[in-house]
């Protein structure tokens, strides 16, 4: 039974579609120096009717399926113009004297091989959006027809090697019942689509399209991420059943949406969802989230050859307040460095990029962005209730001097008589050990604490966290971490201010109930996790998650803390998660 990364929950019972990979059957050689200026020319006009194309596609997304699904192809538009990209291209036909379509293929190599080497997930999988934009150029200079999912006289269930946004683009509404593909990871442009499009998706199956034949019937089991390949009669029938049972437990988790985060014996906690672009606002409101706790704003910079100006940034801001308002939105300032990165801005390339000039390090050098960035928050989140969050602080200083900034701006913007939001309030992520460590003498600076665990666990246990080699050693209740997060809490309690939780820890059904058993306030997790989290919450006795974490401070290691937490808590976890309600 292939096995991938289960990446949109749901299971689908269908027709096997296979998307064959785009081959482009290039002619390699080598132009004269007459021929140079012609074959740039014949270039430029690839690149022209791409943008054409892709404008079409973007202003059709934009009206059948909405603007969050079509923000991608302007990212895409941002490719074509990206000076690295294209001057990439037509430096090999002027110096090498490269046919176009040759050009064209030699810097998708290149780009391919550095993207391949960041260590995000996220960053790599990137690859496929400049590939796509490849292909665009490429079927214009070869002037081949696109390739398209409309049409479709059947359900079916798409099976492809990845597929490219473009592929999404031209999917017939309601006849794709989901997707398998080769490659890909949970940040994947295919599974990100199935989220959002609500049908399941198993991707990373390695060789899934060699292994299943076109029209066959396949399983998908977008919970576990599995594919079964033509079924038994006995495989369909428990499938059908386990179908049912997962609409009925998603109807049933629906009806949690407008209900508070409250425990059984009455401590309530806010439960808010993190983002990385402003469309997925849409999703968390949806689900019932109380607000963003974490909109990382990375991805703003990303996929485009400039810095996002004042304007361009108030307008991104703004649309994520407007519709999470009344409840706030914490903005995090620029986490660029470590593992990612942008093509236009040039981070030195370090022996210990994540231990680097990254962060909050970044932008005290570079004022000039931080400037542009916190204007835009300030002035953005005039129209509901936005709040600052400074990412990788270690010490005081930092954030003395990060206040200082912030003061600094808005005595310019009253100065200049720019509206603005006067009382921002500013928090801190604790994910570096110094500043769990000092968190008594930080609290005294900041309006809240966001832990973020996976560079907070990453750190103090100095296990990078995406090293598979290494990844046994990445232990979210070792008993290092559970003092920390215990400390944060109680040095934030004592000075007056609320501590959450943004990093994945929040969305682990486990650690979310020793988590509120050491008093966390805020959790922040991925829109598709917020009901599930809930339900786990609402299930618990706040009481007995406090007897419970007491104990586990005293545990002596990870293996024991886990044990005591599962003896106690497991059976009634066991009933709420999806997988193991499904399971059978
Ligand atoms: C974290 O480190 O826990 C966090 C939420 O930030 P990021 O994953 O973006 O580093
Ligand atoms: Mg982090």
């Amino acid at each position: 039974m292939p096995k991938g990364i289960a990446a949109s929950p749901g299971i689908a019972m269908g027709k096997a579609y296979i998307l064959e990979k785009e081959e482009y059957c290039i002619l390699e050689y080598k132009i004269k120096k007459e021929e140079v200026e012609q074959e740039l020319k014949r270039f430029e006009t690839a690149v022209e009717n791409s943008k054409k194309d892709l404008g079409k596609i973007k202003k059709r997304v934009e009206e059948e399926m909405g603007e969050k699904e079509a923000y991608i192809f302007q990212a895409h538009l941002y490719i074509l113009e990206d000076p690295l990209f294209i001057q990439d291209i037509t430096r090999r036909i002027k110096r090498q004297r490269l046919n176009a379509e040759t050009a064209v293929r030699r810097t998708l190599e290149v780009f391919e091989a550095k993207f391949a080497s960041a260590r995000a997930e996220f960053v790599r999988r990137r690859f496929g959006d400049v590939e796509d934009v490849g292909g665009h150029i490429l079927r214009n200079l070869l002037k081949r027809p696109t390739r398209t999912l409309s049409h479709l006289e059947e359900d079916i269930i798409v099976v492809a090697d990845d597929l490219a946004p473009s592929d999404t683009a031209s999917m017939q509404k309601g006849r794709i019942l989901g997707f398998a593909t080769n490659v890909g990871g949970r940040t994947s442009h295919s599974a990100i689509m199935a989220r959002s499009m609500e049908i399941p998706a198993v991707v990373g199956l390695r060789d899934i399209t060699k292994k299943v034949e076109p029209g066959s019937v396949v399983i998908l089991d977008g919970n576990r991420g599995r594919v079964i390949i033509n079924p038994s009669f006995q495989q369909l029938e428990n499938y059908r059943k386990k179908k049912k049972r997962f609409i009925s437990h998603k109807k049933n988790l629906a009806t949690l949406r407008s209900l508070p985060a409250q425990t059984l014996d009455g401590r309530e906690v806010s439960l808010a969802a993190n983002i990385a672009a402003p469309e997925e606002v849409e999703l968390a409101v949806r689900e019932g989230a109380e607000g963003i706790g974490l909109y990382r704003t990375e991805y703003l910079y990303m996929n485009r050859s400039s810095l996002p100006s004042e304007d361009e940034q108030i307008e991104a801001y703004k649309k994520v307040i407007e519709k999470a308002a009344p409840n706030s939105v914490i903005i995090r300032t620029l986490d660029l460095g470590g593992d990612k990165f942008i093509s236009h801005f040039p981070v030195p390339a370090e022996i210990n990029p994540f231990m680097g000039w990254r962060a909050i390090r970044l932008c005290l050098e570079r004022v000039d962005i931080f400037e542009t960035q916190l204007r835009a928050i300030l002035r953005a989140s005039r129209f509901g209730n936005g709040k600052i969050m400074y990412p990788m602080i270690s010490g005081v200083e930092e954030i003395r001097k990060v206040n200082q900034i912030l003061a600094g701006i808005k005595e310019k913007l009253r100065r200049e008589g720019t509206p603005f939001a006067e009382n921002v309030e500013a928090g801190i992520m604790i994910e570096i050990p110094s500043a769990a460590v000092i968190a008594d003498l930080l609290a005294k600076e900041v309006d809240f604490f966001s832990l973020g665990t996976n560079d907070l666990i990453q750190y103090s246990l100095a296990v990078d966290r995406v090293n598979e080699k290494v990844a046994y050693l990445y232990q979210p209740l070792h008993p290092t971490i559970l003092r920390l997060i215990d400390n944060v809490i109680k040095c934030a309690h004592r000075e007056g201010i609320w501590v959450g939780v943004c990093g994945e820890m929040a969305s682990d059904p486990l650690s979310v109930l020793i988590l509120l058993g050491l008093g966390v306030d805020e959790f922040s997790v991925a829109p598709t996790s917020l009901l599930e989290i809930k339900k786990i919450i609402r299930s618990a006795e706040w009481e007995e998650t406090q007897e419970i974490a007491v104990k586990m401070l005293k545990s002596k290691t990870s293996y024991e803390a886990k044990r005591l937490a599962e003896r106690r808590l497991s059976r009634r976890i066991k009933r709420i998660v999806r997988g193991n309600n499904n399971a059978g």
